[in-house]
């Protein structure tokens, strides 16, 4: 009896595959190659790196292209998490993700390197910033049209 409700459970639970974005922020029907998804861990990486390091060279005073072992640290904790992301081929950028995998003091480190970094990019590199925009922007109408196909179910 017990078996039998939990079958149908499971069955009723048969998702259709869900759309992916690449680095990109291009949408497919289907889920990322090992390739893409690689290539997307490796871009959000890179920027956090590049935030990283801007943040502890301003604030931690720290020589250029060089991190203090706090940062060294975060950027470790942070490319761990990028690399195990479940997420990773729906979502675009890890502040923009819904799910916080970051425990609260490293999620509170990183959001203040954000918080220095984000409009000091802007100065360095125009180009990778107005990207990140445009990205996010896409996240945010690619979720808002899964939340909806879901709700209409
Ligand atoms: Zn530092």
């Amino acid at each position: 009896m017990v078996q039998h409700v939990e079958q149908v459970k499971h069955k009723g639970g048969n998702a259709a595959p869900q759309a992916s974005l690449d680095a990109h922020g291009v949408a497919h029907n289907r889920p990322l190659t090992p390739e893409e998804r690689r290539e997307k861990q490796d871009k959000e990486i890179s920027n956090v790196s590049r935030m990283i390091g801007i943040y502890c060279h301003g604030v931690h005073k720290s020589a250029k292209g060089q991190l203090c072992d706090e940062c060294r640290e975060l950027l470790e904790y942070a490319s761990a998490r990028i690399r195990a992301c479940r997420v990773m081929d729906t979502k675009t950028f890890c502040s923009s993700c819904k799910i916080h995998c970051y425990a609260p003091a490293k999620r509170e480190q990183i959001r203040q390197v954000m918080r220095y970094a984000g409009p000091r990019m802007m100065l360095v590199n125009p180009g990778r910033v107005l990207e990140h925009i445009i990205d996010s922007r896409k996240a945010r109408a690619f979720e808002k049209q899964n939340n909806s196909t879901q709700a209409s179910k």
